[in-house]
């Protein structure tokens, strides 16, 4: 029954350690026919791959590997889809009986993306070689990653500024200050802002990251967003005063969504402190609600000086600011509008910006209604 069948161990390849170690059970592949099967398995995995004869041409390609090249490349030279030297030449050490091999591949056109390659020789017709090319995309990765450097080398620059004027302030209090009174006074107060900006960044690092750890964890408390609301107007309406502002909320029923109510205040508050950071010549921030069939949405709205249209889809980025030195004086970290997405996305909510420059912002966020609606 199993005649003319041999049993090939199949590894995992991305795993570096692949050409060493089995990972996975043995398969059955015929020595005849096997390409055919090669091409089978190639259908049905979730990378482009290529499956190619003796001479590179390709006698199949899956799915994946038509939407990446735009075109199908069946009898035709591989190198038509695929032009990389680095590839040509695995492929033909392949061919001639060389071991599995790594390439890297980027594709330039019509978006820049790049893969690592896979190249493994498998049973051809007749005796002959043949070989397989995977790709894998590490584009999301690379970007990821490089995001990850920009936040590093971002979240020190922001520590480092403070840092140096408050070891400047040390040094002049210890040396040339060292005996005036008054300087140390004046000395010591703008130690403290610098300080209390330090901390105000750490807490914010703090929180963007442990909201993160949770990003998978849905909330599952009943929270009404008017009470949030309320809460906030409570914590900040000395804040407003202070600033000549009031805060006003105009809902009547409640608004019951599954949510986590100390993240949901922060959200709220941080949208609050924005509007009386930046929009305090408007007088007033106003707080509407309303529900829809899937939604309750809160809506804070300012009527300062708006934000231009380019900077809307940036400013939830960390450390994204229309204005440096305005969020600094202000006491701005660049990231409450990065802690709010984040917290909006664990939510399964969203965020809504809407604003014209000279007449004011509305920041709308959107959380799933509570199944039961019973707010505790
Ligand atoms: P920050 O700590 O700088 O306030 P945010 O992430 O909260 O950081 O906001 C990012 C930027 O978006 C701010 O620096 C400011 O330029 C702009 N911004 C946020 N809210 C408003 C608003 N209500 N009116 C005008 N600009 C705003």
């Amino acid at each position: 029954m199993f005649e003319g069948l041999r049993f090939v161990p199949v590894t995992w390849p991305w795993k570096k350690d692949a050409d060493e170690r089995t990972l996975g059970p043995a398969v059955r592949v015929p020595s005849s026919g096997s390409v055919e099967l090669v091409a089978r398995i190639g259908a049905a995995l979730p990378d482009p791959c290529l499956v190619l004869d003796a001479h590179g041409v390709v006698v199949s390609a899956n799915r994946q590997a038509l939407d990446l090249f735009e075109f199908d490349p069946t009898h035709k030279h591989f190198s038509a889809a695929i032009r990389s030297p680095a590839i040509v030449e695995a492929v033909s050490h392949i061919l001639r009986g060389g071991e599995p091999m790594r390439a890297d591949y980027e594709q330039r056109v019509p978006i820049h993306r790049s893969f690592e390659a896979y190249i493994a020789a498998i049973p051809g017709e007749a005796g002959e070689p043949a070989a397989l090319i995977l790709l894998r995309d590490l584009t999301r990765e690379q970007q990821i990653e490089r995001m990850r450097a920009d936040f590093v080398a971002n979240a020190s620059h922001e520590l480092r500024t403070p840092l140096a004027s408050l070891l400047g302030f040390v040094e002049t209090l210890q040396g040339a200050a060292k005996h005036d009174e008054n300087a140390r006074g004046r000395f010591l107060d703008l130690m403290r802002v610098q300080a209390e900006r330090m901390r105000r960044l750490i807490d914010d690092l703090l929180s963007l990251s442990r909201i993160e750890m949770n990003v998978h964890k849905r909330p599952s408390d009943t929270v009404d967003l008017v009470q949030v609301a309320r809460h906030v107007r409570d914590i900040l309406s000395g804040l407003a005063q202070e600033n000549g502002m009031e805060i006003r909320i105009a809902i009547d029923a409640p608004m019951p969504v599954l949510g986590d109510w100390d993240e949901l205040v922060q959200v709220v508050q941080n949208l609050v402190e924005n509007a009386i950071k930046y929009a305090s010549r408007g007088r007033q921030v106003d707080i509407s609600g309303r529900i829809d069939a899937q939604y309750g949405e809160l809506t804070i709205r300012d009527y300062g000086p708006g934000i231009a249209e380019e900077h809307i889809p940036r400013l939830t980025e960390r450390f994204y600011r229309v204005s440096v030195q305005e969020s600094r004086a202000r006491g701005g970290t660049g990231l409450g509008l990065a802690i709010v997405k984040h917290i909006l996305n664990r939510h399964r909510g969203r965020l809504v910006v809407r604003s014209e420059l000279g007449v004011g912002s509305s920041f709308s966020i959107r959380v799933p209604l509570a199944p039961s609606r019973n707010v505790s």
